[in-house]
């Protein structure tokens, strides 16, 4: 998670604090970029700001970490393989995005979820035959979910099944929350997680589709995947909304 959007009482960037509580009440302004309502693409949010979210073509892409390139396996996976089998992005954690995946995860806009999940099951699909038996979401901290009153990443996971006809199970758990990852530099995210994750005996044999709102170095995501993986379930995949670029690599936001 990026800076500008660290832990504490989100504001979805450009919007305002009142807009937002607002929004909240009664949605009449585009949670992305607080436009007066007028061709809402769903969730509270405009459908120009859906229209330029900075997609990822799965062509284009890393096909296990999802980094943008050139389709092929980006250095880091060819360094070390990770414990999924496919890994596919909505887009990258930058400019709108950003902003909607902050909404989504901050400001208790669960009402994204769906309108979130439908165009990342298009994209999953551009991808390929999505061949999960059923979607796992990874858990957030306990602790962030009591402050938030709600957990995004479940609302993620079972709007994302009902996008793909499949059940969500929730067969991960965490034994502890650690320190957020997104206070520690890259190098500590691996330890910070490692063993973090338990599985529930359910995940033996199944074909299983992670879900999750943002990667970063995949230290998470990879650690629950791996906690999967060893409860016998037979094969991994992972869905993100949101793929941070390479450091330095976030494109400019237009307009
Ligand atoms: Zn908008
Ligand atoms: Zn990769």
């Amino acid at each position: 998670m990026a800076g500008a959007l660290a832990p504490g009482r989100g504001t979805a960037g450009a919007v305002s604090r009142g807009g937002l509580l607002l929004g909240l009440l009664l949605p009449t302004h585009c949670t992305v970029c607080g436009a007066p309502r007028a061709g809402f693409g769903g969730g509270g949010v405009c459908d120009a700001c859906w229209d330029a979210l900075p997609t990822i073509e799965p062509a284009a892409a890393c096909p296990t970490c999802a980094l943008p390139g050139d389709g092929s396996r980006c250095a880091g996976c060819r360094r070390e393989a990770p414990p999924v089998a496919a890994a596919c992005a909505l887009g990258l954690y930058a400019g709108r995005l950003k902003r909607l995946v902050g909404a989504f995860k901050f400001a208790g806009h669960d009402v994204l979820a769906p309108a979130a999940a439908r165009r990342l099951a298009g994209r999953l699909r551009q991808a390929g035959p999505v061949v999960a038996e059923a979607v796992v979401p990874v858990p957030s901290t306990r602790s962030r979910n009591r402050e938030r009153g709600y957990d995004p990443g479940a609302e993620l996971g079972r709007a994302l099944a009902a996008e793909l006809r499949l059940p969500c199970r929730r067969l991960l758990a965490r034994t502890r929350d650690g320190a957020p990852q997104s206070s520690l530099p890259a190098a500590r995210r691996r330890a910070n997680v490692a063993g973090v994750f338990r599985a529930s005996p359910g995940a033996r044999g199944k074909r299983l589709l992670l879900v999750d709102d943002v990667l970063t170095t995949g230290a998470t995501a990879f650690e629950a995947a791996r906690t999967l993986l060893a409860a016998g379930a037979s094969r991994v995949d992972l869905a993100v909304l949101a793929r941070t670029p390479e450091p330095g690599e976030e494109p400019a936001e237009s307009a």
